[in-house]
């Protein structure tokens, strides 16, 4: 791990709630592998070149996050054209459910923080979603990982013990929205990730023949909470001890206290 400052690491991997310093969802998450990003980073020129790539398609997944965001809130905002397959994949999700954002205010980018395992973190979305209330996590990668399902289990854990009179959660859903131009003659997808065409699948030997960009939409709601949740506390521990170091230090973290 590069050389970092404690206040570095505090700001990068925690919250301070209530005078408290937890670390975040997403920090512990990342300890489980991702298959894809070491395949990824295998294809690039250099470390730094697949570094910069990766920042400017995070831009664009964070734009289309944004957007559909507003979208839920109820609101109208401009979408920018280089997203709008993506966009349009997503109000073609939105037209087949019956989606209600409770709260919109409050649901959308909720903090969460559960006080008994010390993490927290911010949902995407509580929706209700064909009458159930769940957590929904919208994605803009090529697929659904592993590391979604510690990441909701997480948020439904930390939500439920946050309303204690309210209407509990039950539901966990992935939405991933995203968009590429497909080959008419073997299928094979091309996205474009800052300014540099990445085409997988199909025909290696095909001369292919681009059609204009699509949008899809992948809906899956994940199973096996109890599973997920215990996997996620056990993360969290082994997170902790790859952190020891950083973490002796952190004052006001009451785990080591
Ligand atoms: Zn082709």
């Amino acid at each position: 791990m590069p050389y970092m400052t404690l206040d570095e690491f505090k700001r990068k991997y925690g919250h301070e709630i209530g005078g408290i310093w937890v670390p975040r969802v997403t920090a512990i998450t990342d300890i489980v592998a991702k298959p894809g990003l070491l395949k990824y980073y295998a294809q690039q020129e250099s470390f730094e070149a697949a570094q910069i790539q990766l920042r400017s398609s995070a831009h664009w997944g964070s734009l289309t996050h944004k957007t559909i965001e507003e979208i839920l809130k109820g609101n109208k905002p401009d979408v920018h054209p280089r997203i709008l397959p993506s966009i349009e994949a997503f109000l073609r999700w939105k037209s087949q459910y019956q989606v209600i954002v409770p709260n919109p205010e409050k649901n959308i980018e909720m903090m969460i923080f559960d006080p008994d395992n010390l993490y927290a973190g911010r949902t995407d979305a509580l929706v209700e979603i064909d009458g159930e209330l769940g957590i929904l996590d919208i994605k803009t990668g090529t697929g659904i990982w592993d590391e979604y399902y510690l990441q909701t289990a997480a948020y439904l854990n930390a939500y439920n013990k946050m309303v204690v009179s309210e209407e509990q959660a039950k539901k966990r859903w992935i939405l991933r929205v995203e968009q590429y131009e497909e080959c008419v003659i073997c299928g094979a997808k091309k996205r474009t990730k800052s300014g540099k065409e990445v085409v997988k699948g199909g025909n290696p030997l095909c001369s292919h023949k681009f059609g204009k960009e699509i949008g899809i939409f992948e809906f899956k709601e994940l199973k096996g909470y109890e599973d997920d949740i215990e996997a996620f506390l056990s993360a969290k521990e082994l997170w902790e001890w790859y952190n020891r170091e950083f973490l002796k230090q952190i004052k006001n973290y009451p785990k080591f206290k």
